[in-house]
């Protein structure tokens, strides 16, 4: 089976986990704090918070952005359902705005008339999550003006997207956002097994953030609510969680990261390729976002024929090639339609999965794999 996606792990990836191993560390380390500030200079964000998942990262964000209890998050309905979870965990309700149907994103004229109802109604959302679906920024540009003509704040879940480019900046500098999200899990552009990060340019949102990751402990005598009671002290200040990232974990990002432009550049390579090798099939390729360059986390294609759809799934699998299918819209998930909503709430997102799939792509996919990739999507369309 060609897997859909698939981590590429070095001998100097190796060496560098071994080493910690050996070392005084395996948590709370000196090596945590450099791949945050590695991470953080190579996007062009001032602060960092490594955590042990994107999940945890989006909970965290959510939470140093005053999310709470009647409150209110919108998302994509086409995302992991990780993007709205968020949300329910901090007692917010979740909305979703529909997507925009060649990019899979978020659609801002969607966006713009759902706010304008809401603000009528008296009931903004407080946070946005912008998803950067396949790795492809969504129109930040629109976006965060909505966003702050209506007093939104905004996080991008950039799951998919270390490594993109948006406006020529890189994806996570958070130019148009209050926090962006990157997730380190194996099929993910770099891999730390699990994990994740939050950046932000905000120093507040950022201690807010590290205080959250480690109990709601504070050692800053400054934020103390009275001088130390002596060396040992420290305070918690507020509930937190342990989302911290392991010395392990990091040394592997870190070692990973000098890794990424070279694994990005394949991508664009391959994914390049799939759009002459399919151009004459019948299925839509992904679209371009306007100002967006993808890190291409994921090869999306849509069938012309929905009526097709299971049965070339199904013929792909049964060829060897790992296909997958990203997502099934958030909303249709039994837990939220337990909560109200149904088919039909999102007729964009609901269209597209019934003709998306995904097809392999990674860094280290080759292109005789690649080739045939595409001569099985072609027989599996022409049966
Ligand atoms: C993978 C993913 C997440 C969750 O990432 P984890 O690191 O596995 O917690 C969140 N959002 C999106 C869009 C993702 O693809």
């Amino acid at each position: 089976m060609i897997p859909y996606g698939r981590q590429i792990i070095s001998d100097d990836d190796i060496a560098a986990v071994a080493a910690i191993l050996r070392s005084d560390f395996l948590t709370q380390g000196p090596v945590g704090p450099r791949f945050e500030q590695a991470v953080a200079e190579r996007v062009g964000a001032n602060h960092a918070v490594a955590v042990n998942s994107a999940t945890s990262a989006l909970h965290i964000a959510c939470l140093a952005l005053g999310l709470g209890p009647g409150d209110l998050l919108w998302t994509s309905p086409i995302t992991f359902v990780a993007s709205a979870n968020c949300g329910r965990y901090c007692g917010a309700d979740v909305d979703f705005v529909d997507i925009e149907p060649e990019t899979f994103n978020i659609c801002p004229s969607a966006l713009a008339a759902k706010l304008e109802a809401a603000a009528w109604a008296g009931r903004l959302p407080k946070v946005i999550v912008a998803v950067h679906m396949c790795g492809q920024s969504p129109d930040m540009v629109r976006i965060a003006d909505l966003a702050r003509a209506h007093g939104v704040r905004l996080i991008e879940d950039a799951s998919h997207a270390i490594g993109a480019d948006f406006m020529g900046g890189p994806v996570g500098g958070c130019t148009y956002s209050d926090i962006t999200v990157f997730s380190f899990h194996p099929v993910k552009i770099i891999t730390t097994a699990e994990g994740g990060m939050a950046l932000t340019n905000d120093p507040e949102l950022a201690a807010r953030m590290e205080r959250l990751r480690s109990h709601g402990i504070t050692r800053e005598p400054d934020l103390m609510t009275h001088a130390p009671d002596g060396p040992w002290y420290y305070q918690q200040l507020e509930l937190g969680w342990n989302y911290r990232m392991t010395e392990m974990q990091a040394a592997l990002g870190l070692s990973q990261l000098g890794q990424l432009d070279a694994f990005v550049a394949r991508r664009r390579e391959l994914a390049a390729r799939y759009d002459d090798a399919l151009a004459d099939l019948a299925l839509r390729r992904p679209g371009r976002q306007a100002g967006a360059c993808s890190a291409w986390h994921l090869y999306v294609i849509r069938l012309d024929d929905r009526t097709r759809h299971r049965g070339v799934f199904e013929a792909l699998r049964a060829g060897g090639i790992g296909v997958n299918l990203h997502y099934i819209p958030v909303h249709l998930q039994p837990y939220y339609r337990e909560l109200g909503f149904g088919s039909g709430d999102f007729p964009v997102a609901e269209d597209y999965y019934a003709r998306a799939i995904s097809i392999p792509l990674h860094a280290g996919l080759t292109d005789d794999e690649q080739s045939s990739v595409v001569d099985a999507i072609s027989q599996a369309l022409s049966t």
